[in-house]
């Protein structure tokens, strides 16, 4: 291909990811409101919007209100279109879903993990994607997968899985043989914050946010400028095992006090010497002074370390997700005072801390939106 040639190409590619992108984050929208979103001109987002109306991505939804002549065409995404599989990979159970490009869950399939890892969790991964590419929901384009431990997602690796016991699993590459399609491996808590940001409500282009997972154990996602940021080594946001308390509990990563052992669910499960999470919250709700003192504990903790992610960040909007969050306002507001007190107030004043709305769903959402954030050429039968 001549260079010229390729020039143009991208430059087509780009202008139809952009267009994409906008109809992507409104209900509905003319090509007049697109191009000046865009700042593309109004010939390029027609070009662009007919290629979209027939691959079936996008349709004309009816007319918005005039403001002045004719009342304009709104446009609107398929959401039937294309479908992609979310994975989530989590402690007790994984969980997958085929998702349509509005974030709406269509089939899900879960699977309880007792103590399979290695090869038995492996397989556990293939029973759940050979029922959800059997269902009849087509086309599928893609499978995000949202897994716990250090990922490096350039390379689709599981570096270090500690409760599954993977390491340096070429996740991404033996689920493309198996199954002919794109796939992508990330953290779970960096997926979650992808469905957080996407499908949490306030889908705005371009902004930060920190979307803290608190679930056996904890991870931060970060996203910077409407993309993830992970990382040179992929582990950004790995804050459960940064050590908080010296001599602290015995941590399993091996080391002592990390985050994790003061301020996860598994933690408060083993502080209060009880078989489940359900149960501590049964107790917390029936008013238990030890089960209270133990989440504010946890609370505590927790905001102690996003004062310092404030620190190096100054992320204004911070969403809490994950199994903690079932302790609601008493537990939210621990956080949030210890946090206030922990960071430099004219920083923290203006941070947003919330519970976020999509509970398991964020990871599986995330997992499954990764590549739409800026690269949407999978949603595409050819090259245009
Ligand atoms: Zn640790």
């Amino acid at each position: 291909m001549t260079t010229k040639k390729a020039t143009h190409q991208l430059t087509r590619q780009h202008n139809r990811d952009l267009v994409l992108r906008t109809i992507f984050s409104h209900d509905s929208i003319s090509r007049a409101e697109v191009a000046r979103v865009t700042h593309l001109t109004r010939t390029t987002v027609s070009d662009v919007v007919n290629g979209l109306l027939s691959e079936g991505l996008v349709e004309e939804v009816g007319r918005g209100e005039s403001i002045g002549g004719k009342s304009p065409i709104l446009l609107s995404i398929v959401a039937d279109s294309r479908y992609l599989i979310g994975l989530n990979l989590a402690q007790d159970k994984f969980t997958g879903a085929v998702v349509n490009l509005r974030g709406e869950i269509k089939e899900i399939v879960e699977i309880p993990v007792h103590d399979d890892n290695g090869e038995k969790a492996l397989k556990l991964v293939y029973q759940i994607l050979d029922q959800l590419t059997r269902k009849k929901l087509k086309p599928i384009v893609g499978i995000g997968v949202g897994t716990p431990g250090l990922v490096n997602t350039r390379e689709g690796i599981v570096v270090n899985a500690v409760n599954l016991e993977w390491q340096d699993l070429p996740l991404s590459q033996l689920l493309e043989k198996k199954y002919k399609l794109p796939v992508w491996v990330l953290n779970d808590s960096q997926a979650a914050a992808i469905g957080e940001y996407v499908y949490g409500g306030e889908h705005v282009p371009d902004k930060n946010l920190i979307v803290v997972n608190v679930i056996h154990g904890i991870g931060a996602g970060i996203l910077i400028n409407g993309r993830l940021f992970q990382g040179d080594g992929g582990g950004a946001g790995e804050i459960g095992h940064v050590v908080v308390q010296e001599n602290g509990e015995l941590c399993r990563c091996g080391k002592r006090g990390c985050l994790e052992t003061v301020a996860s669910a598994r933690a408060v499960v083993q502080q209060m010497k009880m078989a489940s999470l359900e149960e501590v919250f049964l107790a917390f709700q029936d008013g238990n002074s030890k089960a209270k003192a133990v989440v504010e504990n946890a609370g505590h903790y927790l905001g102690a370390s996003l004062a310092n992610l404030i620190g190096t960040l100054n992320i204004q909007k911070i969403v809490l997700t994950g199994d903690m969050t079932r302790f609601g306002q008493e537990w939210l507001s621990a956080v949030n005072t210890s946090m206030q007190t922990g960071a430099f107030f004219r920083m923290t004043e203006d941070t947003k801390l919330e519970i976020g709305k999509l509970d398991y769903r964020a990871c599986i959402l995330g997992a499954s939106a990764f590549l739409l954030l800026d690269d949407y050429s999978l949603l595409f039968n050819e090259e245009n």
